[in-house]
């Protein structure tokens, strides 16, 4: 049945829409924005609501295979259609890692089983994320993977990412990179700094991020290879960036929601939900970082979903892994500290949740063009809600956002043109689907 979804205030920064009107989904495409619903449609009323292109989470660890414990594919994209996502990108540190076409496939069976969001997978860069060969690209871009990183760990061979550039170019792929020198960081728990110092634990130089990243901007700028930098947390990063886009290398870059909200005075607390890698910075890198999103240095938000079961985030802070689950609090989080703050308008955060992570990624989505995939994101903006550990749909609760109260909410996620996805005021809690 054509679905018509009515009245909501259309934002797609694919073509400079922002217009409240009816946008209509047939056979599993976009059919028409700005008719009128016709008799016979499933109607679906946006009234007051933000109508966008469905969100793309290009930076997100679902765990499976291997590490089940944490998260599978079927949770991981479960929790990614309740934060309002149509797509995510997936990464290769699995066990084993996405360094093969048979793991490639794997994936993609299970998110098809899965039947949630759409998964598109990331492959490693490295042999067994190793660092020292380079996995067969071709056969893994052949097989699907949309773009290669060994995130959770660097590569720090130059000479070997110089190679991967190379390969890349070939398929017109980018090379994700988590930029860190890891005899800067070893053994470290914590950002480097005053709060380090009093809390006596050994921290992260901002130079692990800052000589990586020039590495790479080197390397990519040698190659004419597409750079894309993973979680970009310091001011020195950021200027690289910015002055690389200047020159006319081929960079883009992401910042994570937690790196533009939280500071490393958080650990005071000692609780590991925020321990991360890169770590938590001071408020000058958070405003550096601000101030990239702003002027466009940084061109994407990703949540760099890391889920690890509740036992290992109990374990000392020295002991405890790094990261912390988002997919469930990215879009509310960047509402309440970004947009009603008038950091950045709802377009902006639409092109950086959807139509630029598509692009950066070669997919045929983040637009809401006649004839694109119904991949459709409702947004209540004026949704006020509390994080609760219990209402997560991701197997691991490890959030530093728990007990906050936000404001926005995604209410109603379409893929494929078929809702996957629905918020339910009556019971506090969404539903899945009224197909099931
Ligand atoms: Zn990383
Ligand atoms: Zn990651």
């Amino acid at each position: 049945m054509p679905i018509s979804i009515i009245h909501g205030r259309v934002i797609d920064p694919s073509q400079q829409l922002d217009r409240v009107c009816n946008l209509r989904i047939e056979a599993g495409k976009i059919t028409e924005i700005g008719g009128e619903a016709r008799e016979g449609d499933d109607i679906f009323d946006a009234t007051g609501k933000i109508v966008a292109p469905g969100l793309i989470d290009m930076h997100v660890h679902l765990r499976e295979p291997g590490r089940e414990e944490d998260e599978t594919i079927q949770t991981g994209t479960l929790a990614a259609l309740h934060g309002g996502f149509t797509s995510v990108a997936c990464c290769p540190n699995t066990v084993p890692p996405i360094d093969s076409q048979a793991t490639v496939e794997f994936v993609q069976q299970q998110a098809l089983r899965g039947g949630n969001c759409n998964v598109f997978v990331l492959c490693c860069i490295s042999k067994n994320r190793e660092g020292k060969e380079l996995a067969e690209l071709g056969q893994l871009f052949e097989s699907g993977a949309v773009a290669c990183t060994d995130d959770g760990s660097p590569v720090e061979d130059a000479e070997l990412t110089r190679r991967a550039f190379e390969y890349c170019l070939m398929f017109d792929k980018p090379l994700l990179s988590h930029a860190e020198v890891t005899s800067l960081t070893n053994g470290a728990v914590m950002h480097e700094g005053k709060v380090a110092l009093q809390l006596g634990l050994r921290g992260m130089s901002v130079a692990a991020e800052d000589v990586m990243v020039a590495q790479d901007i080197t390397l990519a700028g040698i190659t004419g290879g597409r750079l894309h930098v993973m979680h970009v947390s310091t001011e020195g990063a950021v200027g690289l960036i910015r002055r690389a886009k200047s020159r006319g290398i081929r960079v883009t870059a992401e910042v994570t929601p937690h790196h533009l909200t939280l500071t490393d005075e958080s650990l005071k607390t000692y609780n590991a939900n925020f321990k991360m890698s890169p770590p938590l910075r001071s408020q000058d890198h958070v405003d550096a970082c601000i101030e990239g999103l702003r002027d466009g240095t940084i061109d994407v938000i990703a949540s760099d979903h890391a889920p690890h079961a509740t036992e290992k985030k109990m374990r000392e802070l020295d002991q405890a892994p790094f990261g912390i689950i988002g997919l469930e609090t990215m879009l509310p989080v960047v509402s309440t500290k970004l947009v009603r703050t008038g950091i950045l308008d709802w377009s902006a955060v639409i092109a950086k949740m959807s139509t630029n992570p598509a692009r950066i990624l070669g997919l045929a989505k983040g637009t809401l063009q006649v004839g694109a995939d119904a991949d459709v994101t409702v947004i209540d903006p004026e949704k006020r809600w509390t994080v609760r550990a219990e209402d997560f749909h991701s197997k691991s609760k490890n959030s530093p956002y728990i007990g906050w109260e936000l404001t926005g909410k995604a209410v109603a996620v379409f893929v494929g043109g078929q809702r996957k996805m629905s918020w339910n005021d009556q019971s506090n809690q969404s539903l899945r689907s009224y197909e099931q």
